[in-house]
């Protein structure tokens, strides 16, 4: 066990968790919502510190990440607990898994650095679960990872504090950010927290020069309508930036924890959140193998060709400043 940081006494004998927006506040002998910081005798302790789970070099398309080294491969992992309670979750196994399981073995911060770079990674990427919970963690392997030349990338739900980001910001080479929905009422009922916390977070993240790109899974009847699509389109391009790459990914009952009966997003939904992401004025919108390329605004070259992940990597053709090779246009990309 790890005593945690980010936290602080409160006047009626709790410890305040000051990790993510949840901020509980833990009497002795209970844990908080993401059940892996607990207060023990009157301190706070991170149970998963050291915890990794399912370590694996990957391209760095899989976070997703597309601007961002295109063509790398990552080393991405995750620890037990997550702060959010999503009837959808695909991770379920894993982010419901007690740290202290049988089966988890301890990997200090220095051999997550080394397993990475034995593998040729160009990255770490703390991902699966959420990464916010685990931060103590997280920091020291960022840290190390800094000082041997990888970069570090999040793929989070984006509920973490301010003040962590602050912390973190500075480690931080790249995320991803799942927006889950415009709508209060929906983070609340589907994933058991609000919104504007996250709303918050992209805002910051877009202003401090941190790559960063947006997730959204579209869930039939709770995340597909178009009315709510367009106001999240609209947010990431007047709030964040035009060129800010957004990711549709459809849901399927079958991995999903609950919602077993909800169906499959269909096709077309996909391809009308496209549409209406085109509207909104985004550069950079992709989903399924119809858009799975990048495209240069500019000129229309195709700059980077992605086959199926099984199929190997993208074929990257960018000109030595990490533009379009046609033009010479931004695209966003960070090499
Ligand atoms: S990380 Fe969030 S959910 Fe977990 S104890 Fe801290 S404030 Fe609560």
């Amino acid at each position: 066990m790890h005593a945690a940081e980010f936290c602080h006494e409160t006047p009626d004998g709790k410890i305040q968790c000051d990790l993510c927006s949840h901020f509980c506040r833990i009497m002795p002998g209970r844990s908080g919502i993401c059940k892996v910081r607990s207060n023990i005798g009157g301190t706070l302790f991170s149970l998963n510190f050291g915890a990794a789970l399912s370590p694996a070099a990957e391209p760095i398309e899989n976070m997703p990440l597309y601007h961002f080294m295109p063509g790398s491969t990552t080393w991405s992992f995750g620890a037990p607990g997550c702060n959010f309670t999503c009837a959808n979750c695909q991770e379920w196994q894993i982010s419901r898994q007690a740290p202290d399981e049988p089966g988890i073995p301890f990997t200090p911060p220095e051999v997550v650095v080394e397993n990475a770079l034995r593998a040729g990674s160009r990255s770490i990427s703390c991902t699966c679960t959420e990464p916010t919970v685990f931060a103590e963690y997280a920091l020291e392997i960022m840290k190390l990872a800094k000082t041997a030349g990888l970069r570090c990338v999040w793929a989070s739900n984006g509920y973490m504090s301010p003040n962590l980001l602050e912390a973190v910001g500075p480690w931080l080479d790249a995320v991803n950010i799942d927006l889950k929905s415009m709508d209060d009422a929906v983070y609340r009922r589907t994933c058991g927290a609000r919104v504007e916390p996250v709303l918050g977070n992209l805002r910051r993240i877009a202003a401090s020069g941190i790559h960063l790109e947006v997730t959204t899974l579209l869930i039939p009847g709770h995340s597909d309508s178009p009315g709510m699509l367009e106001r999240l389109a609209g947010f990431i391009a007047c709030d964040l930036g035009h060129e800010v790459p957004w990711h549709l990914v459809p849901f399927s009952p079958v991995i999903s924890r609950h919602m077993r009966d909800t169906p499959a997003t269909p096709p077309a939904s996909l391809e009308s959140a496209w549409t209406i992401g085109r509207k909104a004025g985004l550069w950079y919108i992709y989903c399924g193998k119809a858009h799975s390329d990048t495209v240069c605004p500019g000129c229309g070259h195709t700059a980077i060709e992605r086959r199926p992940w099984s199929f190997g990597q993208p074929v990257v053709q960018l000109d030595d400043n990490g533009r379009c090779p046609s033009c010479h246009a931004s695209l966003s990309i960070k090499k």
